[in-house]
């Protein structure tokens, strides 16, 4: 069988640990055979990156927008024990922070859904994708102790020196302050990611702050999304025949638990950690959870949403097999690839990465899965594989019911 030619080069960012040597498997039994491989490569494993001072991540991400698709293994975030494990020069940033810095994204993130393996949530039925703004408010904020009794305010000083004043509270003994703060481009950017990725995926989109207490701060979120809303996609979304839905938190996060799944759950920036890490654990597995991030100007990057499954990559360097569980880092590439498809207008290379999906959700359905899954499946004869023999397994279904 011919394989399918790509006409754009995808760019492929390498990564670490386990998840590059699922990476390699992944190329080597699923894509390679079937497709003719167009990729431009950037190792950002740890080592390269070392190398080049990081440079390597910040070329990766400048591709992204050259090309506008972009898959990306797992990578380490290094710390102080990485300094010496890695003999770094420096303990560099994190590479989906600086990638996000330069793209200017939001990170969408969705669990991969298989029968037999049900939420905690029975109602859930299709996916909650979460959108996380992930700038500003608490996470760039400014704290301080009181002690005593004194006069705390907010102070805004324009460059002509013209002063705003706001009374934060008169503090008759010891108590606490925070500042904190976002930007009208940054609540606008993620605004258009939103919009853009429900119509992209044909989901509703649902957004909600607390504005009845915060009738500045979180109104203004609540404002700029309506206001583009209105400007820029109210049109597309009524010919999409999707819906977008502003409430309030309290109600938002009552209506996802009684809901059956299937919309985009944009949140503020802490809300997005704390709601993502519920709905990742009530969908059931990190390993299951496909992560993908949208710019303001349509790039993706497609990437898994776990780590780089350190501890398994120490016994895989002992010389053990281990079931490590490749499923979101092929749907990594699947994503990628069918992006590629839909923007290089290549029906075949889109068809084949929905295969693959559907591939890797029936060899799971038929009772083949790694040792992650077995644990929390409700399948009957399981049999627990490795990652290779797992990954030659889906190999299998995919040839047997679409090659
Ligand atoms: P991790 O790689 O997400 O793994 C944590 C644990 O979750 C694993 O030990 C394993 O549990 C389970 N797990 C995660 N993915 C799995 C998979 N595909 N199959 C089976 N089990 C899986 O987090 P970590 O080990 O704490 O972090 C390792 C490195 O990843 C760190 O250096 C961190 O900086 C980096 N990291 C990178 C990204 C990214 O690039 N996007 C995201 C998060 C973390 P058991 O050990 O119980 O089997
Ligand atoms: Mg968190």
């Amino acid at each position: 069988m011919a394989k399918i030619k790509m006409t754009t080069p995808l760019v492929e960012m390498d990564g670490d640990e386990m998840t590059r040597i699922l990476w390699k498997m992944i190329k080597d039994e699923l894509l390679e055979p079937f497709v003719e491989l167009n990729t431009e490569y950037y190792d950002l494993g740890l080592e390269y990156r070392n190398e080049t001072s990081d440079q390597v991540t910040i070329d990766s991400a400048n591709a992204t927008k050259k090309y506008g698709v972009a898959v990306k293994c797992a990578t380490i975030t290094p710390n102080a024990a990485r300094m010496t494990e890695y003999n770094l020069k420096e303990m560099y940033k994190s590479p989906n922070g600086t990638i996000r810095a330069i793209l200017d994204g939001t990170v969408f993130r969705a669990p991969i859904i298989v029968n037999g393996i049900e939420p905690l949530v029975k109602n859930w039925k299709k996916p909650i994708t979460i959108a996380r703004h992930a700038y500003g408010d608490v996470y760039k904020g400014s704290e301080l102790k009181v002690k005593g009794p004194g006069k705390a305010e907010i102070v805004y000083t324009a460059q002509d020196g013209t002063k705003t004043v706001e009374l934060i509270h008169n503090f008759k003994g010891d108590g606490i302050i925070q500042g904190m703060h976002n930007l009208d481009g940054s609540i606008s950017s993620f605004a258009r990611s939103c919009f853009n990725f429900a119509l992209d995926t044909k989901q509703d989109l649902w957004f909600a702050t607390k504005d009845t207490i915060s009738k500045k701060y979180d109104h203004t979120f609540k404002d700029i999304f309506q206001e583009i809303y209105d400007a820029e996609y109210a049109d597309k979304f009524k010919a999409a025949g999707i819906e977008y839905f502003y409430t309030l938190i309290d109600d938002a996060v009552a209506r996802v638990m009684r809901s059956e799944g299937g919309y985009i759950w944009a949140c503020k920036n802490y809300d997005g950690d704390v709601m993502s890490d519920m709905v990742a654990t009530a969908f059931g597995s990190l390993a299951m959870m496909t992560s993908v991030l949208v710019s303001p100007e349509g790039y993706y990057e497609y990437e898994a949403a776990h780590g780089t499954v350190q501890r398994h990559y120490y016994n895989y360097l002992k010389g053990m097999e281990t079931s490590t569980n490749p499923v979101a880092t092929i749907f990594a590439w699947t994503g990628a690839l069918a992006k590629r498809g839909e923007l290089d207008n290549i029906p075949e290379l889109t068809k084949f990465a929905n295969d693959l999906e559907k591939a890797c959700i029936m060899t799971i359905e038929s009772g083949k899965m790694t040792k992650d899954l077995a644990v929390i499946a409700n399948i009957e004869n399981i049999e627990v594989l490795n990652s290779l023999p797992f990954i030659q397994a889906i190999r299998e279904t995919y040839e047997k019911n679409f090659a």
